[in-house]
């Protein structure tokens, strides 16, 4: 299992390399989340003994029950849906909240953090396709929510993630990477410090970077496929 995982891993830093030489730009700036749901620690175990950090989990208490099983210094982000009445967890035991779609989960989590950690990181979950199966706010929204998440202590704003429709089409994955990165622009023109724009996965990373992504966020291309699910 090791050596495919670093043979898949060896793939994934070609890919992102081709992507960012046709973006024009550093593939340095472009990082990468290891998308570890439905994963056993012992592969995460294995990611990490290949170099990676980051993971990201869609499921808390999944991921609760793997944290304490693996190094301490690992950067844990939760990437999934969150109802605000199960912000708790998040709260104490992640480094980043990537999918903050309400001003009431971020004022929870903000009050929720405990005070000897560092901030929490966020980002605000997008609705690109303004799909009603999907949580995320609209781009119209994001400006004021963006305004009060800044305002909030415990927390750190960083930028947006989204999760487009999917599509097999490379120029329908660009048109709704590039309506991302126009809001998450003009975001940054009233908040200089956001630095992180999430969006790609395993099958739709290359439009994604091509669109300015600088966070990647990878499961089936670095881990194989997950077994079927709920
Ligand atoms: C599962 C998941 C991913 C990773 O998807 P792959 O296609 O396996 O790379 C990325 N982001 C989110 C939010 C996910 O739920």
């Amino acid at each position: 299992m090791a050596a495919s995982l670093a043979s898949r891993l060896t793939d994934l830093h070609a890919r992102i390399a081709d992507a960012a030489r046709q973006a024009g730009r550093d593939p340095r700036s472009i990082h990468l989340l290891a998308v570890s749901k439905t994963q056993p620690a012992s592969a995460i175990l294995s990611a990490y003994d290949a170099g990676l950090r980051a993971f990201g989990e869609n499921y808390v208490q999944e991921a609760l029950s793997k944290q304490p099983q693996l190094p301490a210094d690992i950067e844990w982000h939760c990437i999934g849906p969150l109802q605000s009445n199960k912000s708790k967890p998040v709260a104490e035991h992640f480094a980043w909240c990537q999918s903050v779609d309400s001003l009431k989960l971020a004022e929870r989590l903000a009050r929720q953090r405990p005070a000897g950690l560092p901030a929490l990181n966020v980002c605000l979950q997008l609705n690109v396709g303004a799909e009603v199966s999907k949580s995320g706010i609209t781009a119209a929204e994001a400006g004021a929510l963006a305004e009060a998440v800044a305002a909030l202590p415990g927390l750190r704003l960083r930028g947006l993630m989204t999760i487009p429709p999917p599509s097999d089409d490379p120029g329908q994955q660009r048109r709704w990477f590039a309506e991302a990165r126009g809001c998450f622009e003009a975001l940054q023109r009233q908040h200089p410090s956001l630095d992180t724009l999430s969006m790609g996965m395993s099958s739709d990373l290359e439009a994604a970077i091509a669109e300015g992504s600088t966070l990647i966020r990878i499961g089936t291309a670095l881990f194989g496929a997950r077994p079927p699910t709920r």
